[in-house]
């Protein structure tokens, strides 16, 4: 089979590997949609490998036991490894789970092998394409919606306009919230415009926060959503937000950010939350989303043959795109 990987600095290019070979409860996918997420970076930095992706939908072709997946399932793969036993796991929650395999996602692939209860069928009438929008795409920000339980009656700061960003403008927007968001990127500003986001701050004006603050009548939002993993936006959200409000950290960061405790936590009342992906007894509802949003087909800017893979990372990396998807098998 092929498979994509990074041979050096700014260079991509498809290898050949072993198709890989349906054992006990594990499944073999033939991966038909595989959405490109943050793998630009290593693409950029020139960090070798073949183990690329964590995205993708496909269809069932090869189980060794009965399961709850059947030859012929559309379904869409979920990240990672859990063991499927422990509490997190058997709660939804096995993107926390401490005993992962050590097995490594590799979705720019043309086959899978994943555990079968990570396989959630996609329903009728939803394209591959639609609903490989279930993986970072959408289900990033979902997991921050769900715990934020955002609706119409807020107004939601949206810091980071990247493909998680804009995928939590469709979840705001398919809970008819007000959104706020926090961009300096023209093409992703434009995008954004386009999905019907009104008031788009630039983050290097040194008045957002007096801007934030003006938009929402000097209160501040109710609640924000940060996509940037951007240290300057989380304290962007932490001094925006209005008393009371939540804020959900979703883009990832490895540096420290300030919080001064009693100025932001007690005095303030803010609750923060981490929230890495969404709970696995909550895809049926994402999946409405998708059925159910007129914006998700703008979401969707790119579609790549792998056989293009350097282009694709070339676009990733270029930053002038929403969510980039990959086609295995063309
Ligand atoms: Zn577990
Ligand atoms: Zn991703």
């Amino acid at each position: 089979m092929k498979q994509a990987a990074i041979t050096g600095k700014r260079k991509a290019e498809l290898i050949e590997k072993e198709k890989p070979q349906a054992r006990g409860d594990w499944a073999v996918v033939k991966i038909h949609v595989a959405p490109m997420c943050a793998e630009y970076k290593r693409f950029v930095n020139g960090n070798p490998g073949d183990c690329l992706g964590h995205e993708a939908v496909g269809e069932v072709v090869e189980i060794d036991c009965p399961g709850p997946v059947q030859v012929g399932d559309r379904v869409v793969v979920m990240p990672q490894y859990p063991c499927g036993k422990c509490e997190l796991c058997l709660a939804g929650d096995y993107i926390y789970c401490k005993h992962k395999y050590e097995n490594s996602d590799t979705t720019m692939a043309q086959y899978l092998l994943k555990p079968a209860w990570l396989l959630p069928k996609i329903p009728d009438g939803v394209s591959y394409e639609q609903a490989s929008l279930a993986c970072c795409g959408l289900g990033a920000s979902f997991g921050a919606f769900q715990k934020l339980d955002a609706n119409a009656f807020d107004t939601i700061l949206i810091t980071g306009l990247g493909p998680v960003g804009l995928g939590a403008v469709i979840n705001a927007h398919f809970r008819k919230a007000r959104v706020i968001a926090v961009e300096s990127n023209k093409y992703r500003v434009d995008l954004a415009k386009n999905m019907g986001v009104e008031s788009i701050v630039d983050p290097g004006d040194p008045d957002a926060v007096k801007i934030i603050k003006s938009l929402t009548g000097g209160v501040g939002p109710d609640c924000a959503v940060d996509c940037s993993g951007a240290v300057a936006a989380h304290r962007l959200c932490i001094d925006t937000v209005r008393s009371k409000g939540k804020i959900a950290f979703v883009g990832e960061c490895m540096k420290e950010t300030p919080v001064i405790v009693s100025q932001d936590l007690l005095r303030k009342g803010l609750t923060l939350i981490g929230s890495w992906h969404y709970n696995l007894n909550d895809f049926p509802k994402l999946m409405k989303v998708i059925q159910q949003s007129p914006l998700i087909d703008s979401f969707v800017t790119h579609v790549f043959p792998m056989s293009q893979i350097q282009q694709a990372f070339e676009t990733s990396a270029s930053q002038t795109s929403g969510k980039i998807l990959l086609k295995p098998w063309e």
